[in-house]
């Protein structure tokens, strides 16, 4: 399905997804199988490309590269025509830009996390609120939205990377816990308000991400008003994850916004060229 014909009436899209190509469990078919089951109208796979995460120790590193990609692509570019699921391939990267120079692995879209800082900042186990380092992440962060490589923010108030001052034992819930904390007394409204303006001014979109349930509601609210354009993402590592999207979804609703809040990858005009044997 072309996206420009879903606009108005096309159901759910969930914009972040991992396969065993990257650290993910599921084969590529077994995420559009679920696609298929959750009711999804758009599904992309991300999985990880980013060939500097294992210099700054960060556990999504470059577990994917541009063979695995050009791979994934021959892959969807050989699936039958389906009217009911548009299927895209994205990647996630790191803070980094990453060379994306063959011609027959560009991705259709560009994530980029912040899975790690780049400035140096010494971090020591169970000292989790530094200020230093927080105003670091921010920074990092709004030097990405203004990246021209960069089509959706992921996770900008989830999945922090914080993994060097985490006591060990701590479960997904618990850090979910601290990641609320580290954003009220951190991520101010004024540094949202510059990401947003930031994503305004590069046409970036911020992931609505549904595994954290981030940003805070406030926040996404603000952005709404900003007229910031949303990507919906479960980032999911399993199966049954795919298609996690209600959260998302129940917020702009929540917020009497309409589709035009949301962002989708743009309409794959290759996918004409097709049998011309082209690629953009
Ligand atoms: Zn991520
Ligand atoms: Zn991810």
């Amino acid at each position: 399905m072309r996206v420009e014909e879903c606009r108005g009436s096309c159901g759910l899209m969930d914009l972040h997804v991992h396969t065993s190509a990257s650290d993910g469990e599921p084969t590529a078919d077994g995420v559009l199988e679920h696609a298929r089951a959750k009711g999804l109208s758009i599904v992309a796979i991300t999985d990880h490309y980013d060939p500097f995460a294992a210099e700054y120790g960060a556990q999504s590193g470059n577990v994917f590269d541009h063979r695995a990609l050009e791979k994934q692509l021959q892959w969807r570019d050989g699936l039958p025509e389906d009217d009911s699921l548009a299927v895209f391939i994205g990647i996630e990267r790191g803070p980094i830009s990453v060379r994306l120079e063959m011609p027959s692995a560009q991705p259709d879209f560009v994530i980029a996390s912040v899975h790690y800082i780049t400035s140096r900042i010494p971090v020591e186990r169970g000292r989790l609120f530094d200020e230093r380092y927080w105003r670091a992440y921010m920074d990092e962060a709004l030097t990405v939205v203004a990246d021209p490589q960069v089509d959706v923010v992921g996770h900008i108030a989830g999945y922090l990377p914080m993994g060097g001052m985490l006591l060990p034992g701590s479960t997904f819930e618990e850090r979910r816990e601290m990641e609320r904390e580290i954003d009220a007394r951190f991520f101010s409204s004024q540094w949202y308000e510059d990401i947003f303006r930031a994503a305004l001014a590069s046409k970036t979109a911020i992931e609505l991400h549904c595994a954290t349930r981030t940003p805070r509601i406030d926040m996404v609210e603000m952005g709404i008003k900003m007229g910031v354009r949303f990507s919906v993402g479960s980032d999911a590592h399993n199966v049954e994850s795919v298609g996690n999207v209600a959260w998302a979804y129940d917020l702009i609703q929540s917020q009497g916004a309409g589709r035009q809040a949301l962002w989708h990858p743009p309409a794959r005009a290759d996918a004409d060229l097709r049998s011309a044997g082209t690629r953009r």
